[in-house]
């Protein structure tokens, strides 16, 4: 049995480790390292857009038989393209196993060849289907030509000559899973986890399963070992908080004593964190107003069956939509602008897209249950003290929600602190100006997606594997603190073999 790192050795996120035991290779997770990223491209002017720039910055390792597009090659000539060459690679990989659908762990798997199954949980499929509706479509993460394969909790599979197993863990996002691989040799793979959570018996009931395995290797997180070493992360990460229910208790004091506005800025996918804010919301009498994109997850997670019992429904809450711009096309904007073409009318249905479109077509949803525009953003802002706004891109809310010389008061409340989420795109410098510019008071209510050093310990010593490779951390050395002394461990170099 072989182990090979294109990702997540000695960085936090960009997952992509490959088992291999004779013809058999499998792929844990497919993620970018926006870290590596950030070193070569800048959003929005300097993007890949095409997968010979994410090979030639060594963003995604160049291996035959795994990508859908190495099969083909344009050629031109003069005025041109011409033609696509055709040349057949076999497939070189048997299946991915994905742990969860945040995009340092499933951002690139839209390079991948139609024929490789993707083994995930149906949570996060249903999320990352609902991303693609949404419309993150970018050609790293298109899936029309994907292959899911929905895995059951605890169920085992064979796939060529090694058994897996798929369990559920609990992590900032709903449908995060851990993976046990049998061979000749037996690994377990931790992909993102904590302890602390809402849904924290589902990491206890992993751990009391895979205990009972014989686990010879043990990829395990280490997302927050040794954070207090890095300055920038320090700000942000001590005031992180120790569950989700001191988030609540946090939420509630602040709130309570708040006579105006309040916003509340948290990751996108976390929506047992969207829970807490409804209660909340109730316990002070206020009205909750989510962003589409969240609501849009929220609502439409359970569509066709019931994936989560307990999520907050239409009736907790309002959609708010983003600001969109009529069409200058249009009937109504042509009839209006006659005098001032070009003029920014803002459009409440005509012309939306994406999620938003989906839900102003539902027949599930009321006019009464979104708010748009700059009449009912101002009623909201007029009565600041009876509502929250829920928002995971805050710099965007704050733009969007006044005109000029409109204002208002309030507190910001900070919910995010995972490094490398997508919506890290948004520096914490930038929002503070824009606090500074609404003169918004700024607190803390969040609480890590990923195990504190102590809950690390105590997971590896119930595993009790024989050897112990450090993964999805900047401090591999930091395993020495918590790790039983019979335990070895191996540190994984990127791009090199580990022989099991
Ligand atoms: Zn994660």
């Amino acid at each position: 049995m072989e182990l090979t790192f294109y990702g997540g050795a000695n960085e936090i996120g960009g997952n992509k480790i490959i088992i291999q035991e004779k013809d058999t290779n499998i792929f844990l997770d497919f993620g970018i390292s926006y870290k590596k990223s950030n070193e070569f491209f800048e959003f929005p002017l300097l993007q890949p857009s095409n997968i010979d720039d994410l090979l030639k910055t060594r963003l995604i390792p160049d291996l035959e038989g795994l990508y859908s597009y190495h099969n083909y090659k344009a050629e031109y000539n003069k005025e041109g393209p011409v033609k696509i060459i055709k040349k057949s690679e076999d497939r070189k990989y048997d299946a991915l196993l994905l742990s969860h659908a945040h995009m340092d762990h499933y951002g690139y798997i839209g390079l991948l060849r139609e024929d490789i199954p993707i083994y995930l949980s149906e949570i996060s499929n249903k999320i990352i289907e609902l991303y693609s509706r949404a419309g993150r479509n970018d050609f790293h993460v298109k899936l029309r030509h994907l292959l899911f394969e929905k895995l059951k909790k605890n169920s085992e599979l064979q796939i060529g000559d090694l058994t897996v197993k798929r369990y559920d863990v609990d992590h900032s996002i709903l449908g995060s899973s851990a993976y046990f691989i049998q061979g000749k040799s037996s690994i377990a793979y931790t992909g993102d986890l904590r302890l602390h959570g809402k849904r924290n018996y589902l990491t206890e009931e992993f751990l009391k399963l895979i205990e009972k395995e014989d686990v010879e290797y043990l990829l395990c997180e280490g997302t927050r070992l040794g954070l207090s070493n890095t300055e920038d992360e320090k700000s942000v990460e001590e005031k992180a908080l120790n569950s989700e229910s001191e988030v609540k208790e946090k939420c509630f004091e602040i709130i309570e004593s708040e006579e105006d506005l309040i916003i509340y800025d948290a990751s996108q996918a976390d929506l047992d964190r969207i829970e807490i804010l409804c209660e909340v919301a109730k316990k002070t009498g206020r009205k909750l107003l989510i962003d589409s994109k969240k609501a849009f997850l929220l609502l439409y997670m359970n569509d066709e069956n019931i994936l989560v019992e307990d999520l907050p429904k239409i009736e907790n809450f309002s959609i708010l939509l983003g600001r969109s711009k009529l069409g200058t096309n249009t009937k109504l904007c042509k009839e209006i602008t006659e005098d001032c073409p070009g003029f920014y009318l803002e459009t409440f249905k005509t012309g939306r897209r994406y999620h938003e479109k989906e839900m102003l077509n539902s027949d599930s949803f009321v006019g009464e249950n979104f708010i748009w525009g700059p009449n009912l953003r101002k009623e909201v802002l007029s009565n600041p003290n009876e509502y929250i706004i829920y928002t995971s891109n805050g710099p965007l809310l704050l733009l969007h929600c006044t005109r000029y010389k409109e204002s208002f008061s309030g507190t910001y409340i900070y919910g995010k602190a995972e490094p490398f989420t997508e919506e890290m795109e948004f520096t914490f410098n930038r929002l503070l100006k824009w606090l500074e510019l609404y003169n918004l008071k700024l607190e803390y209510a969040h609480t890590s997606g990923h195990c504190f050093p102590n809950d690390i310990k105590k997971a590896i010593e119930m595993i009790n594997p024989k050897n112990l490779i450090p993964i999805h951390t900047e401090h591999p050395e930091e395993f020495k603190k918590i790790t039983p002394k019979g335990i070895k461990i191996l540190e994984p170099v990127l791009y090199q073999k580990l022989n099991l």
